[in-house]
């Protein structure tokens, strides 16, 4: 099998630093993929740094992948060489569970072949993600990509784009609703661009007082630093939707009380510490907390086709490869505008 360049964590506690992987030749219904960017999530610190549990190494993270078609099997029919492609989080599913059949392969009730720290469906073969400079996926699970677009930008639609995109979906978020968007990080802006496109208004509620400007630009119409108590208290019992992005411990209580009756709170980030609830702030105003992960392969290429219509991309800082580690760091910071894309060139 042919070798392929790549970035791993060895362990929870090393940097990332550069490895070699095997990738598939292509099959039958394979798309190889040249990669040229790969945006860089917070659950990729996650599952490097082991915070959810049950991280395998080496680990090649990256799962906002984007680049060129190299070679395709014989019986691809939607992928020509010299195509542009993406993926995202997962690379395969079962296909036939009830969740698969409605196109919701992320909630795969078999095997969700996550790109990395996961396993192909054999269950044995180790999947490897985006920091790598070439991927073999079936065609099922490739999603085509715009060549109208600024490639770099648009990485991050594949998770970050997809993960905020589907929840706005599924709970009908349109022109009337009020929208909160906690923490302004790589899922957080998404959220905004997306919302404000689809007719809501929109509140970050952020830690960091410097991000106000960039919520406003965003197209944010309000911005409350949620350790400012008078900047609180006008929002309280306010907002139809809370998106929950925060990768960090945070106390739920405090932000449910920002939701007017039946307001909807949607948990999308994942700290490693379980939440606490008091059902008080949920019977008082028959308030919901909910969860989304990601979105299946149609609604990804739907969010795709949006994106390219309404001209909506990420905000990105392009990095060598080399900077990986001091990139993670910085992201612990809050210190990314709004994402960090790898140039896989630098590989
Ligand atoms: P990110 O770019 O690091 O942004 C996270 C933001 O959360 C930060 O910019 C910061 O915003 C805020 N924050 C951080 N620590 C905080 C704290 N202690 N208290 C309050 N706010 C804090 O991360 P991301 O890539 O957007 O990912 C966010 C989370 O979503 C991660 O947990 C990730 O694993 C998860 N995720 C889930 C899905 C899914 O399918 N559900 C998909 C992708 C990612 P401010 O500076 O504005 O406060
Ligand atoms: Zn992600
Ligand atoms: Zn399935």
């Amino acid at each position: 099998m042919p070798e392929v360049k790549s970035y791993a964590a060895q362990n929870a506690k090393d940097p990332l630093g550069p490895f070699s992987i095997s990738r598939r030749q292509p099959g039958d219904f394979d798309v190889q993929i040249e990669i040229l960017f790969c945006g860089v999530c917070h659950s990729d610190i996650h599952q490097v740094r082991n915070e959810w549990g049950g991280s395998m190494y080496p680990m090649v993270p990256g799962h906002e992948i984007v680049g060129r078609v190299s070679q395709v099997g014989s019986k691809v029919t939607n992928f020509k060489e010299g195509d542009l492609a993406g993926i995202g989080c997962f690379v395969d599913s079962c296909r036939t569970c009830a969740s698969c059949l409605d196109g919701l392969e992320q909630y795969c009730e078999v095997h969700n072949a996550a790109t990395y720290n996961s396993t192909e469906m054999d269950r044995k073969t180790p999947t490897y993600g985006g920091y790598s400079k070439r991927i073999v996926v079936d065609e099922k699970y490739t999603l085509k990509i715009s060549p109208e677009l600024d490639l770099a930008r648009v990485a991050p639609l594949l998770c970050a784009g997809i993960t905020t995109y589907s929840p706005l979906r599924q709970w009908q978020v349109s022109k009337g609703h009020k929208v909160g968007v906690l923490g302004l990080g790589g899922l957080g802006h998404m959220a905004v661009k997306l919302a404000v496109s689809m007719g809501a208004e929109v509140t970050v509620l952020s830690t960091s007082p410097s991000k106000e400007a960039d919520a406003k630009s965003l197209g944010a119409q309000n911005f409350v630093v949620t350790k400012n108590k008078e900047a609180v208290d006008p929002i309280m019992n306010t907002l139809d939707f809370i998106i929950d992005t925060v990768s960090a411990q945070h106390d739920l209580n405090f932000y449910l009380q920002m939701l007017k009756r039946d307001g909807t709170l949607i948990l999308l980030g994942v700290p490693p510490e379980a939440p606490q609830l008091s059902v008080f702030n949920l019977i008082g105003k028959r308030r919901r907390v909910a969860g989304s992960l990601i979105g299946g392969i149609k609604e990804t290429q739907e969010m795709l086709d949006y994106c390219a219509e309404h001209q909506i991309m990420s905000d990105i800082e392009v990095i060598p490869i080399a900077d990986i580690n001091e990139a993670y760091e910085r992201m612990m910071k809050g210190d990314v505008k709004y994402r960090f894309v790898i140039d896989m060139a630098s590989l």
